[in-house]
């Protein structure tokens, strides 16, 4: 019996992964042979293999037949034609492409230099240098010689022999790695694979079969629309070299894996496993051609800290292989072929960098305190259990947010209780008893998963996500929490539950968590039953119940990333309206102290686990509204409580009342700005701006020392613009003043602590300026606030360097404390 059907493809993106895999599940549970017809390329595929379907690579507005023939396959036709009339046109989601941040200004004292440099986008922040190496790819192509199989085991055998192999390595392996195992061994059994290589076997050694199966299912992937299918790509390379090389061990494909120098490694994929392999003393940077934010290589990189550029150049770069390159991810760029002045730019950047680290790190093992000594608790927001070791080391004193839907993504279902269990066990282990937030999966809406098939939405941010899927997703839900329970006799674990809006859904929650609790004891399962429960406040309904949902839980983080959207009604990915997505505005900032003030009244913490909770600007006000924990990327920490280190809590709260009370958000930024200025903290002369033997070769390398310097003090949030400004200056004219003097200066905006930094030169520098080389300089970063000052102090300077004595006396002091005494007295004694 056979039947047939036609139809249209409707799906914007086609048939990739997602509707394929969902066709093939429908198709499965029937006898009759179906098959995919596309009239337009002439492809058939087995509809009841996902990559088969995926293979006949039908797109929109392709016509295509339904081919049912066996037993059943009237049915079969009735069946599929209602699930492609009904579900199939809604069962995918448009595909949105990367977008590329905005790039930041490259800096005049690098610019001017006129640099080779390639752009890309920054993942991970930081300089490096390095040998540019390729990441090796094994050369395949050494196995086309073998043309013989004479005496070699068949097939099968080798075939058995790797999958035993893979499954011996994944036995002892864990996390990451181990899911990576498994998803080798499942390309090394699929069906369609295993029948290529076979039909090429006929009239082909194993050499050429293998190679000639991997071709066409390269070509096949490379070819779809999905993201995560091309990716796999590399994994069926993986799978294709084990076969290969346990056939042809005699063929020597030495992959050159080992780092031996500074390397900045140069990859257009680049694998967890592969990444893991590498010699971290060895790797400086990541240069990869693409790559996504959320992708597990530069998940790992975040955490390793190792500088990470994406959507590079491949080509142009490559073309640099073996030679010493510069990678800036603060600027976004690769310098190639640095010539001598380029080079000592990049230096001089790698040694502001240190001496920034260097600061920040005093701060590291240091309580978040003000200088009043209220403390406030600093965690890490973390993706995977690896990241938990660098984080703590970094100052986190916990992870206050660990985003678990990452364990669900890139894969095609989901991972199994034992496998979620492991990964929370890491995590608890590696935070060696500090708390770690984990939160359970927030899935669904704007991030889907191929392999829950969940409907297309128009608004999927108010949708169909997180707490709102569980009911559907129980099992989903309850393998989640068994692994959370299980490990939690590992460490201070702490489950957290997104998007609750609602006393009924925590309600509900809470029911479940009995019912695994039940499930683990008569399993007899060793679990921790006193695991303590908090929610995200990220939909505004919850502030005004945080009373009563205090009866229910004992913790709650402001997932500040929805809240903005939410509260203020602003799509958080969309462009169109990005300049209202804003959080200091008064509505926000009054919706913080609301809730501080009730969750306190029950006795309740309030932590912030959004990106605000790491913005250097708003950390006063934060600090002001009484949130007792913020968690951020752990790059951030040290640095946040460096800056609560300088900060009085009861001013704090001052400023915090001030701008609740503010009516627009100009008025809030300028109540900051104030608020900065009017820190006296720092003095305007200080002996850590004072060089007496800075050793520069150029103008643009001592305005880079002075106003990096300036950055690295923590005197300017923004030393890259500040540098702009001086150069603006610059440029009306050269601010030499003869006898070896220059005053380069400058009122601006972007400097909190007004600074005179001072140089003495080893030796004299070209000013490009008429009146001669300076070995002096005298720089004056006023912010416009003290502008009045500006004017005062450079004319009363200028004065006095027309002095011969004064001049002198600056230039035979060696002591920094010296020439601040001199200058105090000249400038400022009256
Ligand atoms: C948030 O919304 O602020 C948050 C931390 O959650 P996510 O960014 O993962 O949605
Ligand atoms: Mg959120």
């Amino acid at each position: 019996m056979s039947f047939q059907q036609q139809f249209k493809c409707v799906l914007p993106n086609g048939i990739h992964a997602r509707p394929a895999s969902l066709l093939e599940s429908v198709c499965n549970p029937y006898y009759c042979d179906i098959s995919l017809h596309n009239l337009r390329n002439g492809n058939v595929g087995n509809a009841k293999s996902m990559l088969s379907l995926v293979g006949t690579d039908t797109l929109l507005n392709d016509e295509f037949v339904l081919m049912f023939e066996g037993e059943d396959s009237q049915t079969a036709m009735l069946a599929l034609t209602q699930f492609m009339n009904e579900r199939f046109p809604y069962c995918d989601d448009d595909i949105t492409p990367v977008e590329v941040q905005r790039s930041v200004p490259i800096p005049q004292s690098l610019s001017r230099h006129q640099p080779f440099l390639l752009r890309g986008k920054s993942l991970v922040n930081g300089i490096a240098k390095g040998k540019l190496v390729a990441s090796s790819e094994a050369d395949l192509s050494l196995f086309l010689n073998c043309s013989s199989d004479q005496g070699k085991p068949s097939f099968q055998q080798v075939h058995k022999a790797v999958v035993a192999e893979l499954e011996a390595e994944k036995l002892q392996a864990s996390g990451k790695e181990s899911e990576i195992l498994a998803a080798h061994l499942s390309i090394l059994q699929d069906r369609e694979f295993l029948e290529y290589i076979e039909e090429q076997l006929v009239h082909q050694p194993i050499a050429h079969a293998i190679l000639a199966a991997l071709e066409s299912f390269k070509a096949m992937l490379e070819r779809s629309n999905s993201q995560y299918l091309r990716e796999r790509v590399l994994d069926i390379k993986d799978v294709a070299l084990r076969l290969l090389v346990n056939a042809y061990p005699n063929v020597n494909i030495e992959q050159q894996s080992q780092l031996s120098e500074a390397t900045i490694l140069l990859a257009s994929e680049l694998t967890p496993s592969q990444f893991l392999a590498l010699d971290k003393r060895y790797l400086k940077g990541l240069v990869l051609s693409d790559a996504g934010s959320t992708s597990h290589t530069v998940i790992l990189a975040r955490a390793f800290d190792i500088p990470t550029l994406v959507n590079v150049d491949y080509e142009l770069c490559h073309a640099e292989l073996n030679s010493e390159v510069y990678l800036d991810c603060l600027l976004g760029v690769v310098a190639i072929k640095a010539d001598d002045n380029v080079s000592v730019y990049f230096e001089r950047a790698l040694k502001l960098q240190q001496q920034q680290k260097q600061r920040f790190s005093e701060y590291t093992d240091k309580l978040a305190m003000t200088t009043d000594g209220h403390e406030v608790e600093i965690a890490a927001n973390i993706a995977c259990s690896i990241e938990v070791a660098p984080a703590i080391k970094g100052g986190a004193q916990g992870v206050g947010l660990f985003r678990t839907e990452m364990l669900f993504m890139d894969r095609s279902e989901a991972p199994s209780e034992q496998c979620q269990y492991q990964e929370y066990r890491e995590a608890l282990i590696a935070a060696q008893g500090k708390p770690v937030i984990i939160r359970t999966m927030d899935i669904g809406g704007d991030k889907p998963l191929d392999y829950l098939n969940l409907p297309k939405e128009t608004n999927p941010f108010l949708g169909y996500r997180a707490v709102r899927i569980y009911p559907q997703f129980l099992e989903l839900f309850h393998s989640q929490l068994r692994a959370i329970l299980r490990a939690a006799c590992h460490g201070a674990a702490k489950i957290m539950i997104p998007m609750v809006h609602n006393v009924e859904e925590i309600r509900w929650v809470k029911q479940q968590i009995s019912l695994v609790e039940k499930q683990l004891k008569e399993a007899g399962l060793e679990y921790n039953n006193s695991v303590p429960l908090g929610i995200m406040v990220e939909v505004p309904a919850t502030v005004f119940i945080i009373d009563k949902l205090a009866h229910e839980v004992e913790f709650f983080s402001i997932g500040s990333n929805d809240m903005t959207q939410y509260l203020l009604a602003v799509d958080r990915d969309n462009d169109a309206v990005s300049s209202l997505y804003n959080s200091l505005s008064p509505a926000f900032l009054r919706m913080l102290g609301q809730i501080t003030l009730v969750a306190k009244q029950y006795g309740r913490w309030v932590g912030m686990c959004g990106e605000l909770a790491a913005d250097p600007k708003i950390l006063p006000l934060l600090v002001g509204a009484g949130l007792d924990e913020l968690s951020m990327s752990s790059p951030n920490i040290a640095k946040t409580k460096q800056q609560i280190a300088g900060l009085s809590f009861i001013e704090c709260e001052a400023l915090y009342q001030q701008a609740c009370e503010c009516s627009t958000r100009a008025e809030i930024e300028k109540l900051l700005s104030d608020a900065e200025s009017e820190k006296t903290a720092l003095p305007l002369l200080d002996e850590a701006c004072v060089f007496t033997q800075l050793d520069v070769i150029n103008k643009e390398e001592a305005i880079q020392a002075l106003v990096g310097n300036i950055g690295v003090l923590g005197r300017s949030q923004n030393a890259l613009l500040l540098e702009e400004d001086i150069w603006a200056r610059e440029e009306i004219f050269s601010t030499g003043l003869g006898n070896g003097f220059a005053i380069p200066h400058t009122k601006s905006d972007n400097i909190e602590h007004s600074t005179i930094s001072i140089a003495h030169l080893d030796h004299a520098i070209n000013w490009h300026s008429d009146s001669g080389d300076v070995d002096f300089i005298i720089m004056l970063t006023l912010n416009k606030a003290h502008s009045d000052q500006h004017m005062q102090i450079f004319s009363k300077l200028a004065r006095k360097l027309i002095h011969e004595d004064f001049r002198g006396q600056l230039k035979a002091a060696t002591e920094p404390s010296k020439i601040i005494t001199i200058l105090q007295n000249e400038l400022f004694s009256s």
